[in-house]
């Protein structure tokens, strides 16, 4: 057998990551993932798999995903040549920081900007592609700190840089004269706005698209009860996405994945609405619940999971959930503040119930 030491051509960047694994085991309530609580209709689901019956699995799908597209467009008030889809906004991640690859002068690697904590594939994406990663600390209220952004932005002159809002994991929103003046202060990068959770927020960005050209917007259908449909996609502009569809691979996206989401979101978006009206009365009378509890301050959410700083460490009130087969997630590896923070998703009545009497109990 010929030995081969694949560190010897791999990417040094890799040497500092882990695969992304989510905590598998045997829970009673998971909590951990923010899904939407799994409460599709017997109709629905008919309706589906009708639609997945009569798939041609011979050929290959839509490469310029057409009626998707244009679905897409029809929700958001956009056209479909504004419109990109992915195999999960994750996707759309990887594909703008493989083809926004600039070197500029001020840096001697290509770098993006973002916030922390937030969405950890921003960071995970650039760093496999060798991309420098500038984070900047939320503020004490966990909004984006504007000051820190515009220095981190003449100091580095980044490509790309990532805004989630809501954001993953604290469910906040950057207020929006931060985000405009952010936005004002930086003609030379491309700002992807992350709307992994706007159907749970009380607004939204699309208005930028016809103000900045330099503004993108990322959604999906993971949050909203498709994850297991693998869709997001991103909004811009016509000249931008022409861009991307030349990197994107032609048949990303199965052919059930694009007529199931088409479905999805041209005859089921009352029982969309009716998943989100559920999460938001339930994240609000969690919310109320939790915040009498002693030790725990809930923060306002804006997205379909709650964000709850303790007085106790996260990682023993964690441990002691795990015992009761409930899983939420925990961010405190890290360090820093997040070493007292918990998320947990807002699932059904009953498993919302279970968490809290669970963390009753932890306390
Ligand atoms: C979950 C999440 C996504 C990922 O969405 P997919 O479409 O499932 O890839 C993107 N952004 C944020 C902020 C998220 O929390």
């Amino acid at each position: 057998m010929r030995k081969f030491d694949p560190h010897l051509i791999l990417r040094p960047e890799l040497a500092e990551l882990k695969a992304y694994s989510p905590l598998t085991g045997n829970f009673e309530v998971r909590l951990d993932a923010n899904e939407a609580p799994a409460v599709l209709s017997a109709k629905a689901k008919k309706r589906l798999s009708q639609v997945a019956s009569e798939i041609d699995y011979s050929a290959y799908p839509d490469a310029g995903q057409k009626e998707l597209r244009a679905a897409i467009a029809a929700r958001m008030g956009l056209t479909p040549a504004q419109i990109c889809v992915g195999v999960g906004s994750d996707e759309l991640i990887t594909l703008l920081l493989t083809v926004m690859t600039r070197t500029k002068s001020k840096v001697p690697c290509p770098t993006i900007l973002t916030t922390t904590p937030t969405f950890v594939m921003y960071r995970l994406s650039a760093r496999v592609r060798g991309q420098r990663v500038i984070e900047v600390p939320l503020d004490e209220q966990w909004d984006i700190d504007v000051e820190g952004m515009k220095r981190a932005v003449s100091a580095t002159d980044p490509n790309v840089i990532f805004i989630a809002t809501p954001n993953n994991p604290t469910g906040t929103m950057a207020s929006h004269d931060r985000l405009i003046e952010l936005i004002e202060a930086t003609p030379s990068a491309l700002i992807v706005i992350d709307e992994a959770y706007i159907d749970y927020a009380s607004r939204n960005h699309v208005a930028l698209l016809s103000q900045y050209e330099n503004v993108v917007i990322l959604r999906t259908l993971s949050k909203i009860g498709f994850a297991a449909l693998r869709v997001g996609w991103l909004a811009g502009s016509r000249a931008l996405v022409a861009e991307l569809d030349k990197a994107r691979l032609p048949y990303n996206l199965p052919t059930h994945s694009q007529k199931l989401a088409q479905v999805a979101l041209s005859e089921l978006s009352e029982e969309i609405d009716a998943t989100t009206t559920l999460v938001k009365n339930e994240r609000a009378r969690l919310a109320q619940e939790l915040d009498s509890l002693p030790g725990v301050r809930v923060v306002p959410s804006e997205a379909n999971f709650l964000w709850l700083e303790l007085e106790q460490p996260a990682e023993s009130v964690m441990n002691a959930l795990m015992k009761q087969k409930i899983l939420v997630r925990s961010f405190s590896g890290r360090g820093g503040r997040l070493d007292r923070c918990l998320r947990v998703t807002i699932g059904t009545e009953e498993n919302n119930q279970r968490f809290l009497d669970a963390l009753r109990r932890s306390l």
